[in-house]
């Protein structure tokens, strides 16, 4: 008998080279194995006849080896084709022919008479259908045929090694041999439907299709649950620190209210509410500010900021990048001097270029404004109050732990401008209370948003002159998505000359990551006065910069982009009353590209741009793991299986509202759910 915590290594009918691939796919024990769920099923039950047809969906056939051989083309490579004849094939059937490139070893597995079953799409090549690199599986004795045929099979992920055959067979095999001993159930009895114990036997070895989605639901229902257990106490965990209240009496904040030279959007007004009731508690707030780019989320980090320095503490400011650091300094300077708020500056770059002095502003700030450098330097805040950390979604988790984790706590707020799709909130950002500002300021002008072919230009160009013409200011998005990509200076200055040429003779300056940063301080400036009116840039840009009287946004290979960084670069204009425009250039002509552009053309709202993009990219990229400090998903789905998340998220939630400490007996089980959760953390992110 085996049981659920056993090492496979322990098992001796598992062959050492087999064991040594296990171990390559991260198997170590039966429990390991047994939740290497399957990648896909085949209905096995009975196989289609060969087609006649190409078809774009893929087919499980099964039939016998009629004859092989190997071809040579371009010289040194090599076909290998094996042609397949249906068992019981009449004069109208057809011959499969499966082709497999430069795939040496495959002559030594497939033979003639033997039967094959294979996997893939149908093509028509010539005369003859084929079928291009299928996955196959040679049937070697009918004995067998209970655990790969004539039934629902499962397919896995493989490796090197280990042959869907030999993997389905070890894992039959231990489901068989597998201990009597009840798996423990993890989920509450409200969420269980069935055990774990029949569910792990069904995912593998379905009766029927009704069982395998049942038995699929009840292991996504364990996974979510896991996963929101530790969310839950997280959450519960920041609760009980000790935390003190941080809030003034308001005038302060009123004060700066009357200086400003517009009124507060209704959101804005709510999400300060909430925020100084968080503030005015002494349990330490942790609160999400979600709010579209252009929603005005500055204006209420500095409400929150008031609030705390009147109660006679200090506030941190964080922001992703310099640029932003040295805008938000400006920013809260012009605001927040006359009211004689001390402010000061801290930046890494400042530090490492040795330009400028490490710390710029008040000895004894109130408000400490900065990069990473605050993470890491030691800033001595005498009595930090409160943390605000800007675009959020740059930092991971670990990082704001760093800022946060001192006694007594201090509140936190963290904004973020990249809205995730709303059933992702309660899972990413699940141990957050969660404000949103969904609504604009009024005086907004419209963005109108184009695709256009690079042949275009011509065209485009005549439509920047007449911008420019109007006294209006231009971004151009230079196509190098990745400061950490090596910038070709060259390259770089060649546009750069191209496009003063092209726009003589108003006047252009370049901006990139590589500029030193006093210089890239002063290219800002230059171009927020008015005095430059087009910024040719990367996406430096990208984040926060905010220039009212800049309309229009050019971006070169827009392709190159994903749909959630194109919405963040286009929120740079549209800032002012005017009416802004957006251009995506782009070559590429493909359906695909054409598709996901069009997603800007139609919406300037950032959460239906993050249903889109999530549509395209699939959850995985969303869900960063070290960002979000997850465990990664074996089998669940966060779209399709929202529905059972919010399941999982209540049932967790109410457990640790009812017992947030988990110090009853029963719920030490809880508690062990919870720390085995956060070692796959661990593991994920090392
Ligand atoms: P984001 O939410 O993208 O960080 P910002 O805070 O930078 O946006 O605000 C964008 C611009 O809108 C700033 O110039 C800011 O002063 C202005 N703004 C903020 N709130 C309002 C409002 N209620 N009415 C008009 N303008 C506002
Ligand atoms: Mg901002």
């Amino acid at each position: 008998m085996i049981e659920i915590s056993q090492l496979l290594a322990e098992l001796d009918w598992i062959p050492r080279p087999r064991l040594l691939a296990l171990h390559r796919l991260g198997l170590e024990t039966a429990e390991d194995l047994l939740t290497h769920y399957p990648r896909r099923y085949e209905d096995r039950h009975e196989f289609p006849a060969f087609p006649h047809e190409e078809s774009d969906v893929p087919v499980c056939l099964c039939g016998e080896v009629t004859k092989t051989s190997v071809r040579r083309f371009g010289g040194w490579k090599k076909i290998f084709e094996a042609t397949l004849q249906e068992p019981n094939a009449n004069a109208l059937s057809e011959p499969l022919v499966c082709r497999w490139f430069n795939l040496h070893y495959l002559q030594k597995m497939i033979a003639t008479g033997q039967r094959l079953v294979v996997f893939g799409k149908p093509r028509l090549r010539g005369k003859r259908i084929c079928m291009d690199h299928p996955e196959f599986e040679v049937i070697e004795n009918d004995e067998e045929i209970s655990i790969h045929f004539r039934r629902i099979t499962p397919i896995y992920s493989a490796t090197e090694g280990l042959s869907q055959r030999v993997l389905r067979s070890i894992i039959y095999r231990l489901l068989n041999e597998l201990s009597d001993a009840p798996v423990e159930t993890l989920l509450p009895s409200e969420l269980a439907r069935g055990n774990r114990r029949s569910a792990i036997r069904t995912i593998h070895f379905p009766e029927d299709w009704e069982s395998l989605s049942a038995a699929r639901e009840h292991l996504v229902l364990s996974e979510f649950f896991a996963m929101q257990m530790l969310i839950a106490s997280r959450r519960a965990e920041s609760q009980v620190r000790v935390g003190a209240a941080h809030c003034g009496r308001g005038e302060l904040l009123e004060k700066f209210l009357r200086s400003l030279s517009f009124e507060l959007t209704d959101a804005q007004r709510r999400v300060i509410a909430e925020i100084q009731r968080d503030l005015a508690t002494n349990v330490p707030m942790n609160r999400l500010l979600q709010g579209d780019v252009g929603s005005g989320k500055t204006v209420v980090a500095i409400a929150a900021i008031l609030l705390a320095i009147e109660a006679g503490c200090q506030a941190a400011f964080m922001a992703p990048t310099q640029i932003l650091a040295e805008q938000h300094y400006a920013v809260l300077r012009r605001w927040l001097e006359p009211l004689e708020v001390r402010l000061s500056i801290r930046t890494g770059a400042r530090h490492e270029e040795n330009f400028l002095p490490l710390v710029a502003g008040d000895e004894n700030p109130d408000v400490v404004i900065g990069t990473h450098a605050l993470l890491y330097e030691t800033v001595s805040f005498s009595n930090l109050g409160l943390v605000v950390i800007d675009e959020q979604h740059k930092f991971g988790v670990a990082q704001r732990a760093r800022l946060t984790a001192r006694e007594p706590a201090p509140d936190v707020l963290v904004m973020t401008a990249t809205p995730i799709p709303r059933t992702l909130t309660m899972t990413v950002y699940g141990d957050l209370d969660v404000s949103v500002i969904d609504e604009m300021p009024r005086n907004r002008g419209k963005i109108i948003t184009a695709v256009r072919n690079e042949s275009k230009l011509g065209e485009v160009l005549g439509f920047l002159r007449t911008q420019l013409e109007g006294g209006r200011q231009i971004y151009v998005i230079y196509p190098l998505i990745d400061e950490s990509e090596k910038l070709d200076v060259k390259a770089a200055a060649t546009e750069y000359d191209l496009w003063r040429e092209r726009l003589h003779p108003f006047c252009c300056e370049l901006l990139h990551g590589r500029i030193p940063s006093p210089g890239k301080q002063e290219i800002m400036e230059r171009f927020r006065s008015g005095e430059t009116q087009v910024l040719i840039s990367t996406t430096v840009i990208e984040v926060g910069v905010d220039v009212a009287n800049a309309t229009v946004m050019l971006i070169e290979n827009a392709e190159r982009f994903g749909l959630a960084q194109l919405h963040q670069l286009r929120g740079r204009i549209g800032r002012g009353e005017h009416k802004s425009f957006c251009i995506l250039l782009s070559s590429d002509q493909s359906k695909e590209t054409a598709t996901k552009l069009a997603v800007l053309e139609k919406t300037v709202d950032g959460f239906e741009v993050a249903e889109a993009d999530w549509d395209f990219r699939g959850p995985g990229d969303l869900l960063g793991t070290a960002q979000s400090g997850l465990p990664a998903l074996k089998i669940g789905n966060l779209k399709s299986d929202a529905q059972l998340m919010r399941r999982a998220r209540s049932a967790a939630m109410s457990i640790l509202a009812a017992d947030p400490c988990l110090e009853l007996i029963e719920n030490q089980r809880f508690r062990r759910l919870i720390v085995e959760q956060e070692g796959r953390t661990f593991s994920n992110i090392s």
